[in-house]
């Protein structure tokens, strides 16, 4: 199914306009080349299964535990282990201030920006539209553009309601609402922000959250800018981060990265270390490709992101349709992990984990020539020496927070 308006079972009319059929099959070819396969069952993902929502209505989740992860995120409560001092908690809590502002200031109508709901338009769209004569040069320029303001990543998929949500939850409200989104949305920009490569090896730590509130804190001021441009240019745009929709298949069909057996899109520069966002508009871009580099095929080798976890939370073996609960998305054959296992550990210790992103082989500095010799490598038949080196070398050991302090040139205390 391709635009999750089709009610289960029934067929699509045969009058149906011949550029609606023609979409379809370009939707359909997209997905054959970004690896995807979607089941006839398939049904858009409906926000209210989201973890982080289902811990504020589904009773089968609900804990004390999980109300005091909520309650030391704002309101840490520091311990002695490394990673986990006062000077940790004040950092992941400073590099979350931006988001957390955003987020914040539409509570009273119960909204939550950046999580259940698209980031506010500051300005509505000029009255006139810029002409596009040219979809190629006008997609140049908003890609400048968002480099411009802090992306580090920046590709254009198609606009695709397949991935779109059913509804949005609030959690503030604690209930469902309509996801209403502008009519005519032609395509979506994507973009990346890659996160701090040092602070990312200490994780399990509130050191190593910093690094996801800072793309945070950058994705949310970034897309409300770059929302802005496109409206000032005459056209809708919609900046959202988690909320309004699923950003990986957008990220993967932009040519941005591959799909990883962690559940995470794994770039070619930044591995898996980057937090993606979107902003839909009815601007005609110049849509991007899937750009595989062997991650698919590596992933088949590797499991040291599911050996690694906790919880058990990721899978071993294929891709299949396999869903652990309702948070995982039906019908769609991936590696799909176990949400309600991962997030038990996070409230176990009381922040984010990423033990998964820190492992994986495809985390490196790709800036060094040797790091991408090594990536080559990854992609090539010789994938099992690959990976053999990659343990050997000792890649994916946790760094001590402390000794990223000490870099940073500050001293224990
Ligand atoms: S974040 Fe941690 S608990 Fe969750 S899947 Fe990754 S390693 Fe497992
Ligand atoms: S750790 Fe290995 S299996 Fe997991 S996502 Fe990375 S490359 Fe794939």
């Amino acid at each position: 199914m391709l635009t999750g308006q089709k009610p289960p079972g029934e067929s699509w009319p045969a009058n149906r306009p011949p550029e609606e059929e023609a979409r379809e099959q370009r939707l359909r070819a997209g997905d054959r080349e970004a690896g995807f396969e979607i089941r006839d069952d398939f049904e858009p993902f409906d926000q209210r299964n989201d973890m982080f929502c289902r811990v504020q209505w589904d009773q089968s989740v609900m804990s004390d535990a999980v109300a005091d992860f909520y309650a030391q995120q704002k309101d840490p409560k520091p311990r002695k282990a490394d990673g986990f001092r006062q000077r940790d908690f004040a950092l992941r809590n400073a590099s979350w201030v931006v988001a957390r502002t955003y987020s914040e200031r539409g509570q009273s109508e119960g909204k939550r920006e950046g999580f259940q709901d698209p980031i506010d338009p500051y300005h509505p769209p000029a009255a006139e539209k810029l002409p596009v004569d040219d979809a190629a040069q006008i997609t140049n320029e908003v890609k400048r553009v968002a480099r411009f303001l802090g992306a580090d990543l920046v590709g254009i998929a198609e606009y695709d309601e397949r991935w779109v949500y059913t509804q949005k939850f609030s959690i503030i409200a604690k209930e469902a609402r309509p996801n209403e989104l502008p009519a005519g949305l032609k395509t979506v920009i994507v973009v990346g922000h890659a996160m701090d490569y040092g602070l990312i090896n200490t994780f399990p730590s509130a050191t190593g959250s910093a690094a996801v509130g800072k793309g945070y804190s950058a994705e949310a001021a970034n897309l409300a800018m770059l929302a802005q441009y496109i409206r000032n240019l005459g056209y809708e745009a919609v900046a959202n981060m988690n909320d309004t929709a699923l950003a990986i298949p957008f990220a993967v069909k932009a040519g941005l990265g591959e799909y990883g057996r962690h559940q995470m899109v794994i770039s070619k520069e930044f591995g898996p270390r980057v937090r993606f966002s979107k902003v839909f508009t009815d601007m005609p871009l110049a849509v991007d490709r899937p750009q595989p580099f062997g991650v698919s095929e590596f992933c088949d080798i590797c499991d040291r992101c599911a050996d690694a976890c906790p919880p058990r939370a990721l899978p071993f073996g294929p891709p299949s349709f396999e869903v652990a609960n309702r948070s995982g998305l039906a019908g769609v054959k991936k590696w799909t992990s176990d949400a309600e296992k991962c997030f038990d550990y996070w409230t176990r210790i009381k922040t984010d984990c990423s033990i998964c992103m820190r492992v994986c082989p495809y985390n490196k500095d790709f800036s060094k020539p040797a790091m991408r010799a090594l990536r080559w490598l990854m992609g090539s038949r010789f994938r099992r020496l690959a990976l053999w080196l990659d343990i050997r070398l000792g890649f994916g050991k946790r760094k001590l927070p402390a000794d990223w302090w000490q870099e940073a040139g500050v001293t224990e205390r």
